[in-house]
């Protein structure tokens, strides 16, 4: 089951969720109180396998990632690292 890494975009918290691909991805923070919006993180090393995938998460980034990225954009000069990644997907043949 792939883990996904969120980061909330109203309280900058962050939480890794493990969650089947059918699962409906998060969208509101879990804080209590907070409600903000959250994003996934893509860059949690094993975001690549995900790329050409087909999964709901590239219409996902289009929009907030995207947006997120132009408010950034030249403040802060590299992509999201990989936040310390526990289980750093191995890559399993497959
Ligand atoms: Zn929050």
């Amino acid at each position: 089951m792939p883990n996904y890494d969120y980061e909330c975009e109203k309280c900058g918290k962050r939480f890794e969720i493990f969650q089947s691909m059918n699962d409906a991805k998060l969208t509101d923070c879990p804080q209590p109180g907070c409600g903000g919006k959250v994003k996934r993180l893509l860059g949690t090393g094993g975001g690549i396998i995900f790329k050409g995938a087909g999964f709901y998460q590239t219409d996902y980034r289009s929009s907030s990632y995207q947006a997120g990225a132009k408010a950034d954009g030249a403040a802060s000069a590299p992509p999201p690292a990989a936040p310390t990644a526990p289980t750093a997907a191995p890559k399993s043949a497959e």
